[in-house]
């Protein structure tokens, strides 16, 4: 079973009305609720990540420690990730990805989704392989890989 997203824009103006009240699409509101509320809480981790080190002696134990670490030992796949972020916000892109070369994966594996579901009717292909399962099996399959190989490697 594949997942496709609804279209953005309806241009069917009887199903336009269903969703209008009082002249305000429930679409917008609910779209600028989302924008405000990724802002309310993106805006804050930036500059905390920004400006403070999470490997930093003196604010490190303040930031949350990896689960999986902490009771194994072992690092899985998301390991380093806020020291990649710090890194990738410091201007230090090699620096992130030597912390973390999976993030460069997932990175480009959200690009995917965002412009295949923004291009959807283009490029339906696309959209089907990453919003569909064979591209899911594929991102856990990778999720998975890294998360063996870089306890063997130790990376
Ligand atoms: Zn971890």
């Amino acid at each position: 079973m594949e997942f496709r997203p609804q279209p953005t824009r309806n241009r069917n103006s009887q199903e336009n009305q269903s969703l209008c009240n009082d002249g305000r699409c429930r679409t917008k509101k609910r779209r600028l609720a989302i924008i405000t509320a990724v802002i309310i809480v993106a805006l804050p981790l930036i500059f905390l990540y920004l400006y403070i080190d999470p490997a930093s002696e003196e604010y490190g134990r303040w930031f949350p420690k990896c689960l999986v670490h902490t009771l194994t030992g072992l690092s899985c796949p998301s390991c380093g990730a806020q020291r990649a972020f710090h890194a990738l916000l410091s201007g230090n892109p090699l620096e992130a990805l030597r912390q973390n070369w999976f993030l460069l994966f997932s990175g480009l594996y959200l690009c995917g989704l965002g412009v295949s579901r923004l291009y959807w009717n283009k490029i339906p292909k696309v959209g089907q392989f990453f919003w569909g399962r064979t591209g899911g099996l594929i991102y856990v399959g990778v999720y998975i890989g890294w998360f063996i190989v870089r306890n063997i490697l130790g990376v």
